[in-house]
C-alpha cells in the first residue's frame, strides 16, 4: 500500500484529489491528517519548481519508506498579457482581494482585444518527492480564452471569466464532474496516478 501525503491545506483540493487519485492500492492522506505543517515561500520561477518546493519540504519531515508526498500549483495564464498573472495568480492584486474585483481587472486590461488575442489557460504542476529521494513533476493544461463578462457560480477564482469553446461558457458555468474531467488539475493528477501505479 503506497501512503500519499498531499501538500495542500485547501479541503476542496483535498476533495478532487481523493476523486481522481482513488484507488485500493492507496492510501491518501492530507498534510493535517499526517501530522505535518509546513509554511513553505513559493519562491519559484515555474509552477513546477513551486510544486517540488512545497512536496520537498514536506519530504524533509518525514521518515520511514513507502510513501510519496504530492504538491500542486496551478494558475491562470493570460497571453495577452504576457502571461500574467502566471504562478501569482493567488497573489494577483493582492491575497485579500476578492476574485470580483481581480476578474474584472482582467478583463478592463483586454477591453477592445478580440477574440483571437484573448486567449488563456489555466496551468497545474503536480510535483512528487519519494521516500527514496526521487522527485518528478507533471503538468495539465485546459486551454481557453477570456471572456467578455464574468458568468457562472460554480468553482472558484477565475472560473467566471475563463471560457471554453467547446462549451461556450465559462467554467464557473460547468458543472463540477465536467470541469473535473476536463481541467488543468483533473488532467495533471490522473498523469500522477499514472506515473504512481506504474512504479
Ligand atoms: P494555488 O495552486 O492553490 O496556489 O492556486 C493558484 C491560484 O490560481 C488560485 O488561487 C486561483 O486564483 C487560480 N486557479 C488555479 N486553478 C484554478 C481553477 O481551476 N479555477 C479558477 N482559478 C484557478
Amino acid at each position: 500500500m503506497l501512503k500519499i501525503i498531499f501538500a495542500t491545506g485547501n479541503q476542496d483540493k483535498m476533495q478532487e484529489i481523493r476523486e481522481i487519485l482513488s484507488d485500493p492500492q492507496m492510501e491518501i492522506l492530507s498534510m493535517k491528517e499526517a501530522g505535518i505543517e509546513t509554511d513553505v515561500v513559493e519562491d519559484g520561477k515555474t509552477f513546477e519548481e513551486n510544486a517540488l518546493i512545497k512536496a520537498r519540504a514536506v519530504a524533509g519531515q518525514l521518515q520511514g519508506e513507502g510513501w510519496v508526498v504530492l504538491a500542486d500549483d496551478s494558475g491562470l495564464e493570460v497571453d495577452y498579457l504576457n502571461k500574467e498573472p502566471g504562478i501569482y495568480s493567488a497573489r494577483y492584486m493582492g491575497e485579500d482581494t476578492s476574485y470580483d474585483i481581480k476578474n474584472q481587472n482582467i478583463l478592463d486590461r483586454l477591453e477592445g482585444v478580440p477574440k483571437e488575442q484573448r486567449t488563456a489557460r489555466f496551468v497545474c504542476a503536480i510535483a512528487a518527492a519519494f521516500s527514496n529521494g526521487e522527485t518528478k513533476a507533471i503538468r495539465g493544461t485546459i486551454e481557453g480564452y477570456i471572456g467578455w463578462e464574468p458568468a457562472g457560480e460554480n468553482g472558484f477564482g477565475y472560473d467566471p471569466i475563463f471560457y471554453v469553446e467547446e462549451y461556450g461558457c465559462s467554467t464557473a458555468q460547468l458543472p463540477r464532474e465536467v470541469k473535473n474531467r476536463l481541467s488543468h488539475r483533473g488532467k495533471a493528477l490522473r498523469a500522477m496516478k499514472e506515473i504512481l501505479t506504474g512504479r
